[in-house]
């Protein structure tokens, strides 16, 4: 709801930013569909997460779209309940990638950053869902439920 401090938002705000250009591309305006949907590293997460769940490609034209792609996906609940667990946990890596670009000017490494995305998603699944028996082969390969 446009309600995260991106560049955009504080200079709607009268909140002076040096500039309103993406920390992560430097090739578009700073808003949360940018970040989350449209800037190419968010794209290249999305593409991951689609072959890793083996997802027909993530069309999103903003992050409702991401919201509820567990809504319309096939499967059983608990696989629904992962699929939404890791998109909760993609945009907050995201946003965690942009904000230690921004405020530790680091490079962003969208590689590495999916590669926590699969760890944390499955601690956060296997404690939530109590999906205590889920090992680690299987949920690399999106297997269970
Ligand atoms: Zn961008």
């Amino acid at each position: 709801m446009e309600r995260l401090p991106t560049k955009r938002a504080l200079a709607l705000r009268s909140i002076s930013v040096l500039d309103e250009m993406c920390v992560l591309c430097g090739d578009y305006v700073e808003t949360s569909d940018h970040i989350f949907v449209s800037c190419h590293h968010a794209q290249t997460a999305w593409l991951y997460i689609a072959s890793w769940c083996n997802l027909p490609p993530i069309i999103a034209f903003g992050i409702n779209d991401l919201l509820t792609l567990h809504e319309v996906s096939s499967g059983s609940w608990k696989k629904k309940k992962a699929i939404h667990a890791i998109v909760l946990v993609t945009i907050w890596s995201i946003w965690k990638m942009r904000n230690d670009a921004v405020f530790r000017q680091s490079v962003p490494n969208t590689m590495k950053m999916l590669d926590g995305i699969k760890s944390l998603a499955f601690l956060w699944v296997k404690n939530r869902l109590k999906e205590l028996s889920l090992t680690w082969e299987d949920w690399s390969r999106f297997r269970f439920g």
